[in-house]
């Protein structure tokens, strides 16, 4: 049985400086995301069936989770996945690589009009979420679209595949920006990583 571990990020903690610093990153990291998979492993104890299923696979039927502990999964085990996934949509600045390119830009333009427009939506959508939650980039079938969940639901749990999402908790921004919420998304534009954005929009069928 193996419960669910915190994996290391592929970057150091002060690469995003200094749009996302150091300190942040680390508690973040270390503190919060930890936290989350934590309450995971504690809310599965009793079922540990579970343990043998990917977090995904989990959140995408919450249905099949025990009730008395379904809210805890869907909490938790959301953080879980979410945090998973948004250290792999950040990197290190590249003025090279700061802007969407190949197919997933062909995308972009198609359903937004262009990238400044696709990055205001965004940004809106974010600044929008009344309280903490996320702001996503989804494929909805063939649709891009763009939407914001609470609290740690996922847009896998609702059957919407996740391209970007940028956390818009507090916790992700507030040593820095303190309440600029739109500042923090506009600094998060300079370490998107395009290429996890275009290969999950190319492997998601
Ligand atoms: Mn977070």
């Amino acid at each position: 049985m193996n419960k669910f571990t915190l994996l290391n990020l592929q970057y150091p903690y002060d690469a995003l400086e200094p749009y996302i610093d150091s300190k942040t990153m680390e508690i973040h990291h270390q503190k919060h995301h930890q936290a989350y998979i934590d309450k995971l492993n504690a809310a599965l104890e009793k079922y540990p069936e579970f343990f043998e299923k990917s977090i995904e696979d989990i959140l995408k039927d919450l249905n099949s989770v025990p009730e008395d502990v379904r809210t805890a999964v869907r909490n938790h085990g959301g953080g879980h996945y979410n945090h998973l996934l948004f250290w792999n949509f950040l990197r290190p600045f590249d003025p090279l690589k700061n802007l969407p390119s190949g197919k997933i830009n062909e995308a972009i333009n198609s359903f937004f009009g262009n990238f400044e427009s696709f990055k205001e939506k965004f940004k809106n959508t974010g600044l929008n979420q009344f309280g903490s939650g996320w702001v996503w980039l989804v494929k909805d079938k063939d649709e891009l679209k763009i939407i914001s969940t609470p609290n740690q639901d996922s847009p896998i749990s609702q059957n919407l595949y996740p391209l970007l999402g940028i956390d818009v908790w507090e916790h992700a921004y507030y040593l820095k920006y303190q309440n600029r919420r739109m500042d923090y998304l506009g600094a998060c534009f300079n370490v998107i990583n395009w290429d996890e954005v275009e290969k999950r929009f190319l492997e998601n069928k």
